[in-house]
């Protein structure tokens, strides 16, 4: 097959399109130089042979193992314990003795164990030597031996009990990301010259155009070339109303297209799409442990080799001395049943993923568990002016030339500021209708000052004041409030332009409401003029402020605040994600707003705030909070049942069968506390 035809995407599309019927598209368009189906066959290999790149067989094994351990609920899980205490109740009542007694309990004890002592030897031949099962095992066959038939029985069936509740919130935690993994998109539409072939995303080359009908998920991020639609992106960004586009607007892969065909010019590969940013990051998110989560691992390290180690002397030394047997392996076998910090270790994962869940839900993203509990502990919030605590939307609201025409400043501003990304500059371009000499401009930024640009031969310089006075040039301060665009060619200056930003809508509750939550501290750092940040820092009731910063000065304020708060609490920088990395990788936790359009926030920010709305700032706190509240109280009630437990047992005050109801119960508990976290939230 010829090079060119495998890479149909290449091509111009033709002027006359035809917007195609789904049931039409998925039908072999007719080709000229090859039969359809052999393409489609490549396709298909091909995208097999990427599946099994990306997947490593050493990771479909993990993921089979973890759907063997929480399947499904099975009959047998409520029958075989109803059997076994039915079985038990009968062989209570007959009046059996001696041996027979003692053999008669091994037909219930086996019913519930069994599957017990199946899983310690399977560990076991795991060459994991110490498992809660086998520790259940064990201090039920010590509580058998000592003649506590009941409590040997009631430990098997506590434990299976702590399964099956384990499963279902396991697979309830799980199935809320899964949702978010739906978005997902199967397939993209890509015109090529001979039609329209549906292909995996991944085959779609930046430049194609694709189509999708309405209902359909959009495949890939890109421009409309065609059509007037409305759009869904609350499977992005949380709940969200339907926005309206049409042809120029760039739209976001994962939204879901609802009124009308849409052609749409990919404009990054589907590796490089928010679909598969967003979906990389739930992924990988489990893996950024927290600090709670090793602590326990640690605590485990210690408590359960400790407990044992009490078990056997509490178990077998003081009896030899007292010849009390049955009374000390009865408190040895309690030791045995809680040496396990089970309820923590299950519990913590899962309220975070209830957390992570739920963050999700109202489309914020957070990278891992780890994040979630720095926001949680977030006490100072960092914020940056543009575009965080204002829209970033600036409006031109006047012009003040020197020397040349109003249109010709704003021309000049517009073309040098060509290749900004900086709303400022965006405003700028918005303004003017003519960039001139488009072909012949080489430009730089200059993060925090404004941008160096050549037009032809002629030196441009557009951009704050400490921009001109770097460069010798003098200005005149203008007599009306806004940010000034100070505007000069070849050294010599020619005038400015004063810009104007507006408050977010909600900012100053969502500060308020941040401060109800316990957030001490909130500063701005801008890099706008004082006389513009400081009626909005009293206005916002700041805590301090600080104007005309570079972006190395911001760094340098948040390094300066992250070595000074004594140790407590954590600090949290909140950006827009325009050309603040190093703030978002310096601070404790980096938050970006509105990062469903900035795509360097997947790379730099800790937790995304996908829309525009600041008001999710405070409910993504409120939702941290509450998750690692939940995730305290577990960790709490677990460690001082286990040490109650311990104390009362070793001085003989509690039986067996007690320890093991309360040990399960705290397990139970602390499963279904933890899926509180997953519960819906409002702003
Ligand atoms: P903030 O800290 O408020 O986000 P920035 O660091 O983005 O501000 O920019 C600081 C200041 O630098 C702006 O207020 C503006 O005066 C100037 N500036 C930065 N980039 C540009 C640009 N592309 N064009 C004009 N001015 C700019
Ligand atoms: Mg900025």
């Amino acid at each position: 097959m010829s090079k060119d035809f495998v890479n149909y995407g290449m091509h111009e599309p033709d002027d006359d399109v035809k917007i195609y019927k789904p049931d039409e598209r998925r039908e072999a368009p007719v080709l000229r130089s090859a039969p359809v189906e052999s393409i489609e066959r490549e396709y298909t290999e091909k995208s097999e042979q990427i599946e099994s790149v990306d997947r490593p067989a050493q990771k479909r094994t993990v993921r089979r193992k973890e759907v063997r351990k929480y399947r499904e609920l099975r009959a047998g899980d409520i029958a075989v314990p109803l059997l076994a205490a039915a079985v038990f109740a009968v062989l209570w009542f007959l009046p059996t003795t001696g041996w027979l007694r003692t053999l008669s309990f091994l037909l219930p004890y086996f019913i519930a164990g069994f599957d017990v002592i199946l899983k310690a030897l399977e560990r076991i031949s795991q060459k994991e030597f110490f498992s809660e099962a086998l520790a259940c095992t064990l201090a039920s066959i010590a509580a058998y031996a000592i003649g506590q038939y009941f409590a040997a029985v009631l430990i098997m069936l506590l434990f299976r009990l702590c399964h099956i509740i384990e499963s279902y919130a396991v697979r309830r935690g799980r199935k809320q990301l899964s949702e978010l993994l739906s978005i997902r998109p199967d397939s993209a539409s890509v015109e090529t010259a001979e039609g329209v072939l549906s292909v995996t995303p991944d085959y779609v080359n930046v430049g194609d155009i694709i189509l999708v009908e309405p209902g359909e998920r959009i495949p890939l991020d890109g421009v409309i070339v065609e059509g007037i639609s409305t759009i869904d992106c609350s499977p992005l960004a949380g709940k969200t109303e339907p926005v309206a586009v049409t042809t120029g607007y760039r739209v976001l892969s994962g939204c879901i297209n609802i009124t009308s065909p849409l052609r749409i010019r990919a404009d990054r590969s589907y590796a490089d799409s928010t679909v598969s940013k967003i979906l990389r990051l739930a992924e990988n998110a489990p893996e950024n442990k927290s600090r709670q989560e090793k602590l326990i691992a640690a605590f485990g390290k210690y408590f359960t080799p400790g407990v044992l180690v009490l078990a056997v002397l509490i178990g077998l030394v003081p009896p030899i001395f007292n010849g009390q047997w049955l009374e000390y392996i009865q408190r040895g076998a309690v030791f045995l049943l809680i040496s396990c910090p089970s309820s923590m270790v299950l519990s913590v994962p899962l309220a975070y993923f209830g957390g992570l869940g739920s963050a999700v839900e109202n489309g914020v993203l957070i990278k891992g568990f780890d994040y979630l509990e720095s926001l949680a502990n977030a006490d100072t919030f960092v914020f940056e002016k543009t575009g965080t605590i204002t829209e970033g939307k600036f409006a031109v609201t006047d012009v003040v030339p020197e020397g040349l025409g109003e249109r010709e400043l704003l021309g000049i501003a517009a073309t040098a500021e060509m290749y900004s990304q900086h709303p400022i500059a965006r405003a700028l371009r918005q303004a003017s209708s003519a960039i001139v000499d488009a072909k012949d401009v080489r430009a730089e930024d200059i993060p925090g000052r404004g941008v160096r640009a050549y037009i032809g031969s002629k030196e441009v310089l557009v951009g704050n004041a400490a921009l001109l006075e770097e460069n010798g040039i003098g200005y005149k301060v203008p007599n009306r409030s806004g940010s000034a665009v100070h505007v000069a060619v070849d050294r010599r200056y020619c005038g400015h332009i004063l810009v104007s930003d507006r408050v977010r809508r909600g900012a100053f509750d969502a500060l308020e409401n941040m401060r109800v939550q316990g957030v001490t501290k909130t500063v701005m750092l801008t890099g706008d003029v004082l006389s513009v940040a400081r009626p909005l820092g009293s206005k916002l009731n700041f805590d301090m402020l600080k104007a005309e910063l570079r972006p190395e000065d911001k760094l340098a304020a948040v390094d300066y605040l992250i070595t000074n708060k004594g140790g407590i609490g954590t600090v949290a920088f909140v950006g827009d994600g325009v050309s603040d990395a190093p703030v978002l990788q310096r601070a404790d936790v980096g938050i970006v707003m509105g990062a469903m359009n900035c795509q360097e926030a997947f790379e730099n920010a800790d937790v995304l705030i996908m829309d525009e709305n600041i008001g999710k700032l405070p409910l993504a706190v409120k939702m941290a909070r509450f998750t690692h509240f939940i995730v305290k109280e577990n960790t709490g009630l677990a460690l001082i049942a286990k040490f109650a437990l311990l104390a009362g047992s070793a001085l003989g005050f509690v039986p067996i069968a007690a320890a093991a109801v309360v040990d399960s119960g705290v397990v139970i508990f602390s499963l279904i506390n933890s899926l509180r976290t997953m519960k819906s939230w409002k702003e």
